[in-house]
């Protein structure tokens, strides 16, 4: 499943890609991604309006657009749920079976392609108000983040995933920061102390930013026809490193820390798996 870092790649590559290309035709497939804006609606806004700019908010791609004929600009989100693929190829080829929605540019179609339709292609910009701030933007102070842990007794593994919280942190890299902080994935959200709190802090920004740059270094296929490799899930291209050999704890589940040899532990925390090093995270 995508989380904040893949999700920054995939902007980092969409953007010189999208920006001051015409959309001409809008064909949609599954109305399904666009609820509750209607493919009619979608249509209507996004013929003849052309990219502005592409960013990313938590999870979500934000596609800025111009109205046909100059008028003002709009938004337009786009989230890949589980399964999502967003990715450009000549109009020529074939659309894939999955395809959702298709944007004709000219000489490129743009594609989004998702096999189980979790994801979101949509005008509807309500899910944003709820979002906590960046981890990686300024907002995300450390005053902040004590503040907002200390009236909290659920599991500090649970709390990260919430985000209104921190906006875009997702379960591997919750488990990931966590190890590199050595903080208990069980530890009440109130119990931090301000130490352990900068700590995790500064692991969750670590660590994302971390797999920014190893996932813009890499070389990915994006349809993702290529091998799988289980986390930069877009298939990486032939040749290209193992991205999952860089988690520490993640789906590591009885193989040695790679800090102390203690195996790693796999347990469930609000029917989600956690996996930590009983040994590293015992504050
Ligand atoms: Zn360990």
């Amino acid at each position: 499943m995508p989380e904040l870092p893949e999700v920054e790649v995939l902007v980092r590559r969409l953007a010189p890609r999208l920006n001051n290309k015409t959309i001409r035709r809008v064909e949609v497939r599954r109305a399904r991604v666009l609820r509750p804006t209607r493919p009619a609606e979608l249509n209507r806004a996004l013929t003849g309006a052309h990219f502005v700019g592409v960013a990313r908010r938590a999870k979500y791609l934000t596609f800025t657009l111009r109205q046909a004929g100059g008028g003002g600009t709009f938004l337009l989100l786009g989230h890949l749920g589980m399964t999502g693929r967003m990715f450009l190829q000549p109009v020529s080829a074939p659309l894939p079976k999955h395809t959702a929605v298709a944007l004709d540019l000219g000489g490129e179609n743009f594609v989004f392609e998702d096999t189980r339709y979790f994801g979101r292609f949509t005008l509807d910009t309500s899910t944003q108000d709820r979002l906590g701030p960046e981890p990686l933007g300024d907002e995300f102070t450390l005053e902040y983040f004590i503040h907002a842990l200390r009236r909290s007794r659920q599991a500090i593994k649970v709390k990260l995933l919430d985000q209104s919280l921190v906006a875009g942190v997702g379960n591997i890299y919750a488990c990931e920061s966590l190890f590199r902080a050595g903080v208990s994935p069980r530890l009440p959200a109130c119990e931090l102390t301000r130490a352990l709190t900068e700590r995790l802090r500064n692991a969750l920004r670590t660590t994302l930013a971390e797999a920014i740059d190893f996932g813009s270094g890499v070389a990915l296929d994006w349809p993702g026809q290529g091998e799988k490799d289980g986390l930069f899930y877009y298939g990486r291209a032939a040749g290209a490193p193992d991205c999952e050999e860089r988690l520490c704890a993640y789906d590591r589940q009885g193989q040695p820390c790679p800090v102390c040899r203690t195996p790693i532990r796999r347990i469930v925390q609000a029917a989600r798996s956690t996996f930590y090093c009983p040994r590293c995270q015992r504050s």
